[in-house]
C-alpha cells in the first residue's frame, strides 16, 4: 500500500538487518517496510532497543560492527543495498544526511565550526573559498545562531548544548540534502530547546522540501512534529499511519501504551500509564508477535503466530491479532486525559 500522499523519495522494502552467526542470527530489523514522501516528516518511534537507530544506519550503510543488510532501500528508485562503499559515500552526506543525539560525538572538538561546515562544502559543492565562507554564515544563520558571522571561528565547546545541535544541523544541511535522518536529535536537551530544534527541523523541511525521518522514543515529539508515524517494537513495525490518525485513534496495543505514557494532557491525579516490563533481548524474541509478552490483550496464539502488518482503512497499517480487544482494554482516548 502506498502510505504517503506525496511523491515517494525513499521506499524501504522488507529491510532486514542482522548480526552474529548466520545460523543463529540476532535480527535487529525484521521485515521493515515504509515510505517517505518528498518534504514529509516521518516519525520512527519506539522504546530503546526497538531497532530505530539500526534502521537509519542501514539506510546509510554505516553499521559498525558490520551487520548483514537485506531487502531493498530504494532512494529515488535506486536500490542502495547492493552499492559499494565508494558509491554510497557519494550519496551519504550529500543527498542523505544524518544527525545524531549527541552533537559532541560527531563534531570535531579541534576544528572551528566554520571550518567544519566548509569541509562539507568542499566535499559536496563546487563553491570557491569566498562563496564557501558566505554559505557557512548563511547556514549558521538559517539554523538560528545569533551573530552567525562572528561565530565561524568558535570551537564546538564554546556553544551551548542547543546551539551545538544547531551547528550539527547546519553542517548536515551544507550539502542541501533531500533526506535528513535525525536520530533522537533533541533527547539530550531541555524541553524549551527541544521545541526550538523541532520547530527548526519542521521549518527547514517545509522551506527546503527536505524529507525527514525523525527517530524518537517520545510520542509527544511525534505529535508536535511529524506528518506520519511508524511505531517500532522488537525490530518490527506494529503500526503506521498519519500522526493525526494514530494520536487520535491508535490501534496497536503497543502504540496505545506509548500514547498513555505521554505526560501532557493528563488530568491531575490520573496515574500515568507506563507499559509494564521491558523490551525483549534480540536473542529472546518470540516467533510470533514481538510485543506478546507485555501485551495486556495477548491471546494464546500471539507468541507463536506472527501478525502481518495489514491495512485498516485507506492509510493505516497495523500488525495485531486482537485489535478489538485492544480498543476495549484501553477504552476511548478521552478516558486517559
Ligand atoms: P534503538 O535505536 O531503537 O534504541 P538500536 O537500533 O540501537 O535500538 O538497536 C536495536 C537492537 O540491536 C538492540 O537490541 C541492540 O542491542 C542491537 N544491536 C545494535 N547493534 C548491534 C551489533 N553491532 N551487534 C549486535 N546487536 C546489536
Ligand atoms: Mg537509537
Amino acid at each position: 500500500m502506498k502510505s504517503t500522499e506525496k511523491p515517494v523519495v525513499l521506499d524501504v522494502r522488507h529491510l532486514r538487518t542482522e548480526f552474529g552467526p548466520q545460523d543463529r542470527p540476532l535480527v535487529a530489523v525484521d521485515d521493515v517496510s515504509f515510505q517517505v514522501g518528498q518534504g514529509e516528516i516521518l516519525g520512527l518511534v519506539g522504546e530503546s532497543g526497538s531497532g530505530k537507530s539500526i534502521t537509519l544506519r542501514s539506510i546509510l550503510g554505516i553499521i559498525r560492527p558490520r551487520g548483514r543488510v537485506a531487502g531493498e532501500i530504494l532512494w529515488n528508485g535506486r536500490d542502495l543495498v547492493p552499492l559499494d562503499e565508494a558509491r554510497l559515500r557519494r550519496i551519504r552526506g550529500r543527498e542523505i544526511a544524518m544527525i545524531f543525539q549527541e552533537p559532541m560525538s560527531s563534531l570535531n572538538p579541534l576544528l572551528t565550526v566554520g571550518l567544519q561546515i566548509q569541509e562539507n562544502l568542499v566535499a559536496h559543492t563546487n563553491l570557491d573559498a569566498k562563496a564557501r565562507k558566505a554559505r557557512a554564515i548563511e547556514l549558521l544563520d538559517l539554523v538560528g545562531i545569533p551573530g552567525a558571522r562572528n561565530r565561524l571561528d568558535d570551537f564546538p565547546h564554546e556553544f551551548s548544548g542547543g546551539m551545538r545541535q544547531r551547528v550539527m544541523i547546519a553542517i548536515a544541511l551544507a550539502s542541501n540534502p533531500k533526506l535528513l535522518l535525525a536520530d533522537e536529535p533533541t533527547t539530550a536537551l531541555d524541553v524549551t530547546i527541544q521545541d526550538q530544534i523541532l520547530r527548526l527541523i519542521q521549518s527547514l523541511s517545509r522551506d527546503l522540501g527536505m524529507a525527514v525521518i525523525l527517530v524518537t522514543h517520545d510520542m509527544g515529539v511525534v505529535a508536535e512534529t511529524c506528518d506520519r508515524v511508524a511505531v517500532m517494537y522488537g525490530g518490527r513495525l506494529c503500526e503506521v499511519g498519519t500522526t493525526t490518525d494514530v494520536i487520535a485513534d491508535a490501534r496497536h496495543p503497543y502504540s496505545l501504551g506509548l500514547l498513555r505514557s505521554i505526560p501532557r494532557d493528563v488530568a491531575p491525579r490520573t496515574p500515568l500509564y507506563s507499559i509494564p516490563g521491558a523490551p525483549p533481548a534480540l536473542n529472546a524474541l518470540p516467533g510470533g508477535c514481538a510485543f506478546s509478552a507485555r501485551c495486556p490483550v495477548a491471546g494464546r496464539e500471539c507468541p507463536d503466530i506472527r501478525p502481518a502488518l495489514e491495512a485498516i482503512g485507506s492509510s493505516r497499517l497495523v500488525a495485531c491479532h486482537h485489535l478489538e480487544d485492544a480498543q476495549a482494554h484501553f477504552g476511548p482516548r478521552e478516558a486517559a486525559q
